[in-house]
């Protein structure tokens, strides 16, 4: 599938804001090449940029995003590990926003519950008040166990708008779906292409579906997220895939197409367990 039509979904969160369902991430990208995959996905019709302050490319971003109008972009940017803590997550807020160049962000995530330090409240108290000042629109979460969602419900009453998780056809993390949808929280697929691993693309699952409709394996995967309802944050530095992933916003897959990709799960995973990363 090629083409230059395209419409992004957005779906709805639990703050009553939208977020759009698919997005460029810009993990392990240098500064050249975040600003210039920034410039290139806008052009293409992207409008949601997923960054973090542990990527050290939230500079180049907000020089992408200046080349445009700021209300054409939905930013999220992460809270790093080592700046957990009440104060702590405040001043880094300023330091993320310093370098964006932006005067008010779309969505804050702590980028890991970090077990070991064990003050992921203290700054989801903090994302809470930087949300009631008008700072940031919507907070939400990364890497969260569902044991650790519930504590921030059980002690703030604020349920974040989303939660980034690894998720891709092998590793589909349906328990914890099954506890966002029973909490109003969205999952945002991190790796949703498996960081573009061969025996994904060369499975005969999806090279059967690809097939069908003329369609790349990459999209096909986007398309599966896509229809399971996942919001996904696909990063490519190279031009023709940043469009080609968002083509896959068009590819409409039968219900046994999405079973057959469904059918995939293997518990696969490939980054570390929130529970003991730290
Ligand atoms: P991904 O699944 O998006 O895979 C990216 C890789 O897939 C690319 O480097 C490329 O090799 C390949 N690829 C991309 N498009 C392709 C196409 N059309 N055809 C063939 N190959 C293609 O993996 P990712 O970068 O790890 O994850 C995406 C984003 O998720 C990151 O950039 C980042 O924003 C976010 N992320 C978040 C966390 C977290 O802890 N919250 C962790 C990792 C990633």
């Amino acid at each position: 599938m090629t083409g230059t039509s395209v419409d992004v979904r957005a779906v709805l969160c639990n703050d009553g804001t939208s977020i759009p369902q698919m997005g460029l991430g810009v993990f392990q990208m240098s500064e050249a090449e975040a600003e210039a995959a920034v410039v290139t996905a806008r052009q293409a019709g992207y409008r949601l940029v997923d960054t973090a302050a542990g990527y050290e490319n939230e500079a180049a971003v907000g020089r992408g995003i200046d080349r445009f109008d700021r209300d054409d972009f939905y930013v999220t940017t992460k809270l790093r590990n080592d700046n957990q803590g009440y104060d702590e997550t405040l001043a880094a807020f300023d330091v993320s926003m310093a370098k964006l160049g932006i005067e008010t962000l779309d969505l804050y995530l702590i980028h890991w519950p970090s077990p070991g330090r064990d003050r992921f409240v203290d700054s989801w108290r903090a994302l809470i008040r930087l949300r009631d000042e008008g700072r940031v629109t919507s907070i939400g979460v990364s890497n969260f166990e569902p044991h650790h969602l519930r504590r921030l419900v059980a002690e703030t009453g604020v349920v974040p708008v989303l939660n980034q998780v690894e998720l891709h056809p092998f590793l589909q993390q349906r328990a914890l779906r099954d506890v966002h949808d029973e909490l109003g929280i969205r999952t945002e697929a991190w790796s949703p292409l498996g960081q573009g691993r061969a025996d994904l693309f060369s499975h005969p699952a999806v090279i059967a579906i690809a097939n069908a409709h003329s369609a790349t394996p990459a999209q096909v995967v986007l398309a599966w997220h896509l229809a399971v309802g996942n919001v996904v944050i696909p990063k490519s530095v190279t031009a023709s895939r940043v469009v080609e992933n968002l083509a896959s916003t068009r590819l409409a897959l039968s219900a046994a197409q999405v079973q057959a990709i469904s059918d995939l799960d293997s518990g696969q995973r490939m980054g570390p367990h929130p529970d003991e990363f730290n």
